[in-house]
């Protein structure tokens, strides 16, 4: 079956048309630009700029893949979660195409449309599998034995997510908006050893209640200490070995908690979805550790990993071949819908 997928959870107003496990088409507008000088993204403006990128957003999807909306067998949409007025516009348009054209809507969680994704890269996702999402809002660890009917979790972040992490520190460092891919870059020049950064809740006294639970608001502030200690003695901060070392602490305790589940699961398949899945130091480390256990990591490539619509497509195709019931066209836009609803 052809299936099209439309996200618009955040700042990309996204497109994605597949069949089965192959990506057709993914056409994406972002609104990035606009939210940058504000430092985070501004939700009316992300709203509006949905409004006006959605119809044309369509048409490329359409265009690239060389089909028309007729002969789309489903329309798969992101109905939550993520900002409210962001996912109206993306659910209204599903239910007008699904309306005009006739066609079954499903209506889909996002964060498991970042799981889902892989299969366009590596083929259908051997169950069980752990899943370590992490992106913008959320970082999380989960099993997945069924993900057209579930995802259960394992733990998640307890402050701020992974993603918000990078974005925090690169703008303390003076970086732009969205920071994560500006840390991936300078680490690349620095020195990962540089600075011993805390690894959040992975002392033995935290592992007993939070094995498998992030927090890096700790990991932060301690960056910012140390930023702030340079700067009063007059010394210049040394931007690539800060980031490299901050990138290192994040990435050590995703990889070793995310193991951590595979081993005492004894679950062989590591799944890493989520924007802070293109980090190419986290991709690298997962790679290298997992291999040391046995463990097969799947990565999307990172144009996948942030928000697009190829994702949204991804798992709508994946319900096509669950049998998974469609959505009624009334259909919410849940903008705090829980990780474990995986479609409604
Ligand atoms: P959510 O999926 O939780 O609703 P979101 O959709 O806003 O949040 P994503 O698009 O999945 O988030 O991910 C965006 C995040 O990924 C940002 O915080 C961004 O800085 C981060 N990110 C993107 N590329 C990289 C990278 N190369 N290294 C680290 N972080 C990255
Ligand atoms: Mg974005
Ligand atoms: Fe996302």
């Amino acid at each position: 079956p052809l299936i099209l997928g439309i996200e618009t959870s955040c700042d990309e107003t996204g497109v994605g048309i597949v069949r089965g496990h192959t990506l057709l088409a993914d056409a994406i507008a972002s609104s990035v630009d606009e939210h940058a000088r504000f430092g985070g993204v501004v939700p009316e403006v992300a709203s509006r700029a949905h409004l006006e990128a959605i119809v044309p957003t369509m048409d490329r999807a359409l265009a690239e893949a060389g089909v028309t909306i007729a002969d789309i067998d489903a329309i798969a949409v992101t109905s939550g979660p993520g900002l409210a007025g962001a996912l109206l516009v993306g659910v209204a348009a599903a239910k007008g195409y699904a309306l005009a054209a006739e066609k079954p809507v499903y209506g889909v969680n996002h964060l498991a449309a970042h799981v889902a994704v892989d299969t366009l890269e590596h083929g259908p996702l051997p169950e069980p599998a752990i899943a370590l999402l992490v992106s913008g809002g959320h970082s999380s660890l989960l099993r997945i034995d069924d993900l057209a009917r579930g995802v259960t979790p394992l733990g998640a972040t307890i402050d701020d997510a992974a993603g918000e992490a990078f974005d925090k520190v690169a703008r303390l460092l003076g970086l732009p908006f969205p920071g994560g891919p500006w840390i991936d870059r300078e680490a690349r020049a620095g020195d990962a050893g540089a600075i011993g950064f805390p690894r959040g809740l992975t002392a033995p006294k935290d592992l007993a209640a939070h094995r498998y639970d992030f927090s890096f608001s700790g990991l932060k502030t301690a960056v910012a200490r140390w930023v702030e200690a340079r700067q009063r003695a007059g010394e210049p901060v040394p931007v690539a070995d800060v980031a490299a070392s901050f990138q290192e602490a994040v990435c050590d305790v995703l990889v070793g908690k995310a193991l951590d589940a595979c081993r005492t699961s004894g679950i062989e398949t590591l799944v890493i979805g989520g924007g802070v899945a293109a980090n190419s130091r986290l991709r690298a480390m997962a790679e290298h550790r997992a291999a040391k256990h046995g463990i097969r990591v799947r990565v999307p490539r990172p144009k996948l990993c942030t928000d697009n619509g190829a994702m949204v497509a991804a798992l709508g195709s994946h319900l096509v071949a669950a049998g998974v019931t469609p959505s009624r066209l009334d259909l919410p836009a849940d903008s705090a819908m829980p990780l474990t609803l995986v479609s409604v």
